[in-house]
């Protein structure tokens, strides 16, 4: 007598028609049949959404003319062949999404120490680890700590005095815990402005690719050069992630690195220095602004901007190559920072990026 397994994984089969022995949720199985369904959905890495494709593949011989069907769904099981979804959204498809998280943790380590065809001499090259916050749109719930003590969320001795145009007290003497549903919470939602915190968010994606587009050029300006002649020196690389605060507004944690031009990931010369480089971020932070939509008044750059920086004199020449100006996303950063963005990369959903 056999007993029925569960398989939480749903395999390849169309959701609207579940069929004999399967369900929305998935598939109610003897043990006898459970090896062959764990065997086909681990193809998929186990997917919760696979893309059941259907269709073959046909060539021509070039010598006869003939032609022949190379691979044909059909042979499959139920004709169709399933493959990973590969979302990066948790909430879609969590095995794929986790295959994600390590891919970009991988690509980050490289990055960091070098490994997987940059070289360790990276961890030298002149490096930033940027934060870029939107600015405030109201008191908030807020959880800040000093070492390991969480502060006070928003004291206030003159509460009782003190009160926001509506009338509410907008102090908060909580020392909030990270699992504190009421974080990122407005402490008067009628002073919370959340027509520019939306807009903000869907201008999110360009303030990034004015920032990324702005760089370059605040960059030679404060290392005296033409932007023609920055492009013959050094590139910017970086790596970034978008996440969504506790108040639902995105910022951005970038790790950005200059490196000579050319794909050898040589240092850049020696004008090429990190506090040069964290000006020259900082002065494009500033710089961003949305075009078209005027945001309440606000400046709707990125006002706060903390970064960490380091350098190393390049002790290389540098090597002039043809110009490739344009950032582009290869993390590499220095080896103190490692640490950092290592944590940074294992708390942050790298799927939360607005518009994508
Ligand atoms: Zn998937
Ligand atoms: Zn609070
Ligand atoms: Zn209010």
């Amino acid at each position: 007598m056999s007993t029925a397994a569960i398989l939480s994984a749903p395999v390849a089969s169309a959701p609207d028609d579940p069929g004999a022995g399967r369900t929305a949720d998935g598939l109610t199985l003897t043990f006898a049949q459970a090896p062959a369904e764990i065997a086909e959905s681990a193809r998929t890495g186990h997917c919760r959404r696979p893309v059941l494709l259907k269709g073959s593949i046909r060539a021509v011989d070039l010598a006869t003319g003939e032609l022949a069907t190379m691979y044909s769904t059909e042979t499959e099981r139920d004709g169709v062949l399933p493959v990973a979804c590969g979302n990066r959204r948790e909430a879609v498809c969590s095995p794929c999404s986790a295959v994600y998280k390590r891919d970009a943790r991988q690509l980050v380590r490289a990055g960091l120490l070098g490994g997987k065809g940059i070289p360790g001499t990276v961890t030298g090259h002149p490096c930033v680890f940027a934060t870029v916050t939107a600015p405030s749109f109201g008191p908030v719930h807020s959880s800040r700590k000093r070492g390991n003590t969480v502060l006070p969320c928003r004291p206030r001795r003159d509460h009782k005095d003190r009160r926001c145009p509506h009338g509410r007290d907008i102090s908060c003497p909580l020392r909030h815990s990270d699992s504190d549903p009421r974080l990122g919470r407005a402490l008067c939602p009628d002073c919370y402005d959340y027509d520019t915190a939306v807009l903000f968010n869907a201008r999110a994606a360009d303030l990034w690719r004015r920032f990324t587009a702005y760089l370059p050029r605040h960059l030679a300006r404060r290392a005296g050069l033409s932007i023609k002649a920055l492009r013959g020196l050094a590139a910017v690389r970086y790596v970034k992630v978008a996440e969504y605060q506790a108040r639902g507004v995105v910022h951005s944690h970038a790790v950005i690195r200059l490196d000579a031009v050319g794909q050898d990931f040589q240092p850049p010369p020696a004008p090429f220095t990190a506090d040069l480089l964290a000006d020259s971020v900082r002065d494009a932070v500033q710089a961003c602004r949305p075009r078209g939509v005027r945001l309440a008044g606000r400046p709707t750059g990125h006002p706060d901007l903390r970064h960490r920086a380091g350098h190393r004199r390049a002790s290389r020449p540098p090597r002039r190559r043809a110009a490739r100006h344009r950032p582009r996303a290869i993390c590499t950063i220095r080896r103190q920072l490692h640490r950092q963005v290592r944590d940074q990369i294992a708390r942050t959903h790298l799927d939360c990026r607005p518009g994508r």
